[in-house]
């Protein structure tokens, strides 16, 4: 007889995984939202420094790495809470928060991990549709707002569909939503748009002790491989609370040191920031040469609709795009596995894996 699982477990939906991790090394790995860039000297330095303390757990607190943080946002270390990865901070807020009977609200198509947060705690979800720009449509959002919403969720810029709100109407929307909900503003991509500084929102930490900023290390700072996320909060409260529904060490010490290494090097992150929005630039403007257009790009990857996506074959020229782009080494993510048949979302690389991802896409539409 077969053991016997939780209604959660069959709730809960299976992570759609790149299939990448089976693949020779010669491919253009664009379906994850990574950095193509190698962690720093300084980075891997660091790592190696902590190696020969391995049969040690690693500091529960995260002192150090908080304080560097603090030193870095300007928020109190007692409101910032570390995770193994910023998915990590997400789950364990949506175990602090939900329960049957609550409501959460997000906007979809949007992080396909969100769904997860009603599976595992058993509250009610509510989608939002984008707008018609593929952005956050904020009123129809605060519209779903009840009391019984304990968590909204704003992903900005917004995973799958790349596209961005400014700060003033995030400003606007955390002063709209009732202090009784947690307002999650997940910011994984934000060092990449160009709408407004990345940091400007910080400041309505400071008015609003529901608003929780999600950050990650592993985007920009390029450490995705080790795990390690960051929410910067209003409230101290929200820190204690996720602290309590987790397990004690759970942000490994070489990804503490890495991301305290990596908060040094502002100046990297400048740079990366700079070239990927050359490289977003110039690969927008070649799609559109193609007669595809793209969603208005504020991240580092675009969303794109293949010729067909609003016909009945949508879920068919998809497949067979990916598959083609697979072919030529090319990884990229299926819209119809992020909630949109028809389209692609695909992550800016190098530029030899840029120009190949265009080369391999020509190919596969004239086919
Ligand atoms: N938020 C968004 C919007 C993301 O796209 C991702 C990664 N794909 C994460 C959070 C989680 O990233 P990590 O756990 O690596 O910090």
């Amino acid at each position: 007889m077969a053991i016997e699982y939780s209604a959660r477990v069959a709730r809960i939906p299976v992570y759609p995984a790149a299939s990448a991790y089976a693949l020779p090394e010669d491919i253009a790995l664009l379906a994850s939202n990574e950095s193509p860039d190698p962690p720093l000297p300084e980075v891997i330095e660091a790592v190696t420094r902590v190696l020969g303390g391995l049969n040690r757990y690693p500091d529960p607190t995260n002192a150090q790495l908080r304080g560097a943080l603090s030193g870095r946002y300007g928020v109190p270390a007692a409101r910032i809470a570390i995770g193994n990865g910023s998915c990590d901070v997400l789950l364990a807020l949506g175990e602090a928060l939900l329960e049957p009977g609550a409501e959460l609200v997000y906007s979809w198509p949007s992080f396909s991990v969100y769904p997860h947060l009603e599976a595992a705690s058993g509250a009610t979800g509510i989608r939002v549709p984008l707008d018609d720009d593929h952005c956050h449509d904020l009123d129809a959002m605060l519209a779903q707002i009840t009391v019984a919403t304990r968590l909204v969720i704003v992903c900005n810029p917004n995973n799958p569909t790349s596209t961005a709100v400014s700060a003033a109407r995030i400003a606007d929307f955390v002063a709209r939503v009732p202090r009784h909900v947690c307002v999650l503003v997940d910011e994984a991509y934000c060092e990449f748009s160009t709408l407004d500084d990345p940091d400007a929102t910080l400041e309505l930490l400071e008015q609003h002790t529901n608003l929780v900023l999600l950050r990650t290390f592993s985007k920009v700072y390029g450490l995705a491989g080790l795990r390690v996320g960051f929410a910067l909060c209003g409230s101290s409260q929200v820190v204690t609370a996720v602290n309590q529904v987790r397990q004690p060490f759970f942000c490994s010490a070489a990804a503490q040191a890495a991301a305290i290494e990596a908060l040094r090097h502002q100046d990297a992150v400048a740079e990366r920031v700079e070239r990927m929005v050359a490289a977003r630039v110039d690969i927008d403007e070649r799609l559109r040469n193609m007669g595809i257009e793209p969603a208005e790009s504020q991240a580092n990857f675009c969303w794109l609709g293949l010729p067909g996506h609003d016909g009945e074959d949508a879920e068919g020229v998809e497949k067979m795009v990916v598959e083609e782009l697979g072919r030529h080494g090319v990884l990229v993510r299926a819209g119809s596995a992020l909630g949109r048949d028809g389209w692609l979302r695909v992550t800016y690389g190098t530029p030899a894996q840029n120009d190949r991802f265009l080369a391999a896409l020509g190919e596969a539409l004239a086919g």
